[in-house]
């Protein structure tokens, strides 16, 4: 008998229930913590060096995508590309399941579309999944509603922060390079300027002479008490608007649009809260 399981054991190889490929990599991480063993993960967006709004796809990625039963999309324009080459890969056959996180917290086109940043919206996206592996994977439903309440308790420390700086920071006049850190920023409870600077700079567009001047005037005349800025997207006109809040003495942050290396969604948001306090408390 032991020589069976052995045998059987060396045939068969340790196989997934799930193919997940998720077009960003904080997306791929909670999926990989709601399905454990049961799934296998593929995160297309994870490279820190670069900004994920110039991504263009390679034959890799339409590779990956072939081979997926579950997808994860952020929708609202973050990642087109995710959404064209879904529909130029029909794989019916995989009864393939989309799941797009803009839906599930009726973010519409036009919205910042960094949605992650918004508290609501991991919860949502972490509890879509548990039902979509449940339901297609009923003898493991028990496994994947408890991953769903350990994840959901893995966010109580970030939404207790949040709450915590709300109480102390509400109503500080705040400045960002890009609308990365938007939604945050506003269940801090902080009044954030310059929506068009950043929407052009997100976009890829030289901000106006009147923007960028309002800009700097904000800064040099200390009307923002912080500066957020995008680490992870090089703009010339960003970086120097950087240069111009450190000779100003405003305290920057920078903020990221994927998750970094070797941190969980949790670890990540926890560490640029406490980035926020630092700089605000100076
Ligand atoms: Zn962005």
């Amino acid at each position: 008998m032991r020589f069976i399981y052995l045998l059987l054991a060396a045939v068969l190889p340790a196989h997934a229930t799930f193919r997940v490929v998720a077009a960003e990599n904080f997306y791929g991480g909670v999926a990989k913590q709601i399905g454990g063993d049961q799934v296998e993960v593929t995160s297309i967006l994870s490279n820190p060096d670069q900004d994920p709004h110039l991504f263009t796809v390679d034959p890799h990625t339409a590779e990956v995508l072939e081979k997926a039963d579950t997808i994860i999309v952020s929708g609202i324009d973050y990642d087109p590309w995710m959404s064209q080459l879904v529909a130029a890969h029909p794989n019916s056959h995989l009864r393939r399941v989309v799941i797009t996180a803009s839906d599930l917290v009726g973010a519409q086109e036009g919205d910042n579309p960094h949605i992650w940043y918004q508290p609501a919206t991991m919860p949502a996206l972490a509890k879509a999944l548990a039902d979509r592996f449940a339901a297609a994977d009923p003898a493991h439903a028990t496994d994947y509603r408890q991953r769903l309440t350990d994840f959901l308790a893995t966010l109580d420390p970030v939404h207790a922060r949040i709450a915590a700086l709300k109480s102390k920071f509400a109503g500080t006049d705040v400045l960002a390079t890009e609308p990365v850190f938007g939604y945050m920023a506003d269940a801090l409870g902080f009044r954030m300027h310059a929506m068009g600077f950043q929407n052009h700079v997100m976009n890829n567009v030289e901000p106006s002479a009147r923007e960028i001047e309002e800009f700097e005037t904000l800064l040099k005349q200390h009307q923002v008490k912080l500066l957020f800025y995008n680490s992870q997207a090089s703009d010339p006109v960003a970086s120097r608007m950087q240069d111009v809040a450190k000779a100003a003495g405003i305290p920057v942050v920078g903020v990221t649009e994927t998750e970094p290396a070797g941190t969980t969604f949790a670890s990540w948001m926890l560490t640029q809260l406490d980035e926020v306090e630092k700089a605000l408390s100076k």
